[in-house]
């Protein structure tokens, strides 16, 4: 079954054209807000029900019960507070001066109003315990840890109203919740498991896909890149959202498989990450939610099956598709895993990020056991990877 959305209703915070002329005419006055792009990616989320059932920034309660026990005070699990907290003294001098009952408009880098945020409550961001919640760390190594440091320190909580999508990093490529759960029910699909990347595929990624598509129980396949704010050292949006296609063109029945993009800021927070991610893919209309080894970590600071046991905790009303690492077995003479792989660690070929960048750098072909060739071609291309001066 198609899931219904997290809490019952997809939420819709975005304006019909009717309403929007009206809307725009009246917000000329009010104060203006620059929330800092990640809070405008959440923002753009909430508009078109991705975080149902938030029907706008979260409030003191909310957060609190978020963090305290990874769910929303009537008990619906949710395990990152989405809060938006403006930054800068522009900023903050309208936020002083604003009270609960005001509007506020919230507008992109350029000055052009995106929504309306209804001020319910204001409340001071307490940084440490957010990092600890979430991340389950405070060491500003942490790429979300050190991100903190630049939000504003008080939180706007209150619904919000969309007057028109943020330009997005790969345009079209973005499906809402409503377009996707329409494309599934043409297709005639009424299982379909979400697949959360944030790189470009190689093949054990393949092998995961594909795995999935095997399965009885699996009718297609969403394919949901994170293309937000990614970290310096990561594959640019457009070059993971073409080396998907370029998959997916080549190799994949276009019966079985939808690619879209999903532009929010990644949060490298592990198996907290993993329950978020797959209640936004449960929006989608997603019933089946896949979960590799060391989904949504960075570094070391997660252990790469916290994610798999996570699940146990919380019933988000998606099937977890918890898989094990896998490998290329030279024995087996393809990708594998232990699961069906009687071969010892002896016989597994390294195919990891940095073999896969030493081979494209080399040239020549590329081995088998770790891209398509019609990938690795779009990965060669010259400023692929993001700079770490953002
Ligand atoms: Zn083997």
């Amino acid at each position: 079954m198609i899931p219904p959305a997290h809490g019952g209703t997809l939420v819709d915070r975005s304006l019909r054209s009717e309403v929007l002329d009206r809307r725009i005419s009246e917000i000329q006055d009010l104060p203006r807000l620059r929330p800092s792009l990640d809070d405008l990616y959440d923002l753009d989320k909430i508009g078109i029900g991705a975080y149902s059932p938030l029907e706008g920034f979260m409030g003191s309660a909310e957060v609190d019960s978020v963090e305290r026990q990874g769910r929303l005070p009537n008990g619906l699990p949710w395990t990152v507070p989405i809060v938006l907290t403006p930054p800068g003294p522009a900023n903050r001098a309208i936020i002083d001066s604003a009270a609960a009952g005001d509007d506020l408009v919230l507008e992109d880098g350029t000055g052009g109003a995106l929504g309306v945020l209804h001020l319910a409550e204001k409340f001071p961001l307490d940084r440490a315990r957010f990092a600890q919640s979430v991340y389950a760390t405070t060491d500003v190594r942490h790429p979300n840890v050190a991100d903190l440091a630049n939000w504003g320190d008080t939180c706007l909580a209150g619904t919000v109203d969309v007057l028109r999508r943020l330009p997005l990093p790969v345009g079209r490529q973005e499906l809402t919740p409503r377009e996707t759960r329409e494309l599934f029910r043409t297709k005639g699909w009424s299982s379909v498991a979400a697949y959360q990347c944030r790189n470009p595929p190689h093949v054990a990624h393949e092998y995961l896909q594909r795995v999935t598509l095997e399965r009885p129980d699996v009718d297609g396949l969403l394919i949901h890149p994170v293309v937000g704010r990614l970290k310096a050292g990561d594959y640019r949006p457009e070059v993971i959202l073409a080396a998907y296609e370029a998959l997916v063109r080549n190799y994949y029945s276009p019966q079985r498989v939808v690619l879209s993009a999903l532009s929010i800021t990644m949060r490298y927070a592990g198996p907290k990450a993993a329950i978020f991610l797959s209640i936004v893919r449960k929006n989608f209309g997603c019933s089946h939610y896949i979960v590799g080894r060391d989904q949504a970590g960075v570094g070391t600071y997660y252990d790469p099956y916290a994610a798999h046991r996570i699940f146990d905790e919380y019933d988000v009303g998606v099937v977890p598709l918890r898989y094990e690492e896998s490998y290329f077995c030279r024995k087996c003479g393809e990708t594998t895993s232990a699961r069906s792989c009687g071969h010892g660690a002896e016989d597994r070929i390294d195919t990891s990020q940095t073999r896969i960048r030493k081979a494209l750098k080399d040239g020549g072909a590329i081995p088998r056991e770790l891209l398509r060739p019609e990938v690795a071609e779009i990965l060669r291309a010259p400023n692929v990877l993001i700079e770490p001066d953002r």
